[in-house]
C-alpha cells in the first residue's frame, strides 16, 4: 500500500525509556492530551513528530500484517 500524503504524525517518549510509545496521533495537542492523561506521578515526555518513515510505526504494521496472514486468533 503506497501513500501519499506526508502528513507528520506525532508520538509520545517517556522519559527513561528508549522506544517510541507505539500509539501515533495526528496532532501534537492530541499526542500532548494522551500524554497527560496516561502520565504517571513524576513521569516526564516529550512530544515527537515523525513522517511516514517513521521506524515506530513500520514495525507496528509489519507484525500486523504478519499476524494476519496467520489468522489464527
Ligand atoms: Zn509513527
Amino acid at each position: 500500500m503506497e501513500r501519499t500524503d506526508e502528513k507528520p504524525h506525532y508520538h509520545i517518549r517517556w522519559s527513561g525509556r528508549t522506544a517510541l510509545d507505539w500509539e501515533s496521533f495526528a496532532t501534537r495537542a492530541e499526542a500532548e492530551a494522551n500524554a497527560n492523561q496516561l502520565r504517571r506521578r513524576g513521569e516526564t515526555y516529550t512530544i515527537e513528530e515523525h513522517n511516514q518513515s517513521c521506524p515506530r510505526c513500520r514495525d507496528a504494521m509489519k507484525v500486523k500484517s504478519a499476524s494476519s496472514n496467520e489468522a489464527s486468533v
